[in-house]
């Protein structure tokens, strides 16, 4: 692997190209879960890159969401490789906790089940991943960098790096990018959601309240993250 690390004066543009030139085929991929990784999809494509896309299926996603999902596969040509929870894991879940219980408990465990442990399966045969994780998203993220070690899935013997080109935008640049590029765009944003997650744990926020106001909204500011950059956003390398 080429030593050179990111620099704060790359584009998204330059890294997405460092990136795959750094890291053999497939061993690199966009993390798609929302608007900020279509763009990084989108400049990719413009760009020509081969690199690998993968989206969580928790199994309670909006009908928006797949929708969605299909729509940038058809727009761009890409296969999105669909992660699924462990049917007997999530099983056990809903047989003695019910379908709701992070309302009552939070949402740690059910994300666990249906979130963090089919990334951790997947990023253990990655070598890098990249996501659409910005400062101002929320904060708990207000030092995410461009380029990182992963603290929370690396292990002694496999260093995983990921990467955030979007780290330094704003939400306007965003938005900017994906009216002047027509990249789609899931419709629930046209409802008042901005930060779509799974259906029960997302809600649409008002004009003046954070973007993250409506993820996990009966939690405290400080605990929503579900464990997939928890680790990273609070012991930074990069
Ligand atoms: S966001 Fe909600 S429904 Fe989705 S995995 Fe987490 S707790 Fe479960």
């Amino acid at each position: 692997m080429d030593p050179r690390k990111a620099s704060l004066h790359d584009t998204p543009q330059q890294l997405l190209k460092d990136v795959e030139r750094r890291f053999a085929a497939h061993q690199a991929a966009i993390s798609f879960s929302g608007a900020e990784d279509v763009v990084l999809i989108d400049m990719a494509c413009h760009l020509g890159l081969e690199i690998d896309v993968f989206s969580l299926d928790t199994g309670r996603l909006h009908p928006e969401t797949y929708e969605y999902l299909e729509t940038v596969r058809d727009r761009y040509g890409v296969q999105i490789e669909l992660l699924m929870p462990e049917p007997d894991a999530v099983a056990k879940l809903v047989h003695d906790k019910g379908l709701f219980s992070f309302y009552r408990d939070g949402h740690g465990e059910c994300c666990s089940v249906r979130k963090i442990e089919p990334l951790r399966r997947k990023l253990a045969t990655l070598d890098a991943w990249i996501t659409g994780q910005r400062k101002d998203q929320s904060v708990t993220r207000t030092d995410v960098p461009i380029e990182q070690e992963d603290q929370a899935f690396s292990t002694a013997d496999h260093r995983l790096i990921k990467f955030n080109p979007l780290a330094d935008w704003t939400s306007q640049q965003v938005w900017a990018y994906i009216r002047q590029h027509d990249v789609p765009y899931n419709k629930l944003h046209d409802q008042g959601f901005v930060s779509i997650g799974c259906q029960p744990c997302t809600r649409p926020v008002g004009p003046h309240e954070h973007e993250r106001a409506g993820r996990w909204w009966w939690e405290e500011a400080t605990q929503k993250e579900c464990g997939l950059h928890a680790q990273n956003v609070v012991k930074m390398v990069g």
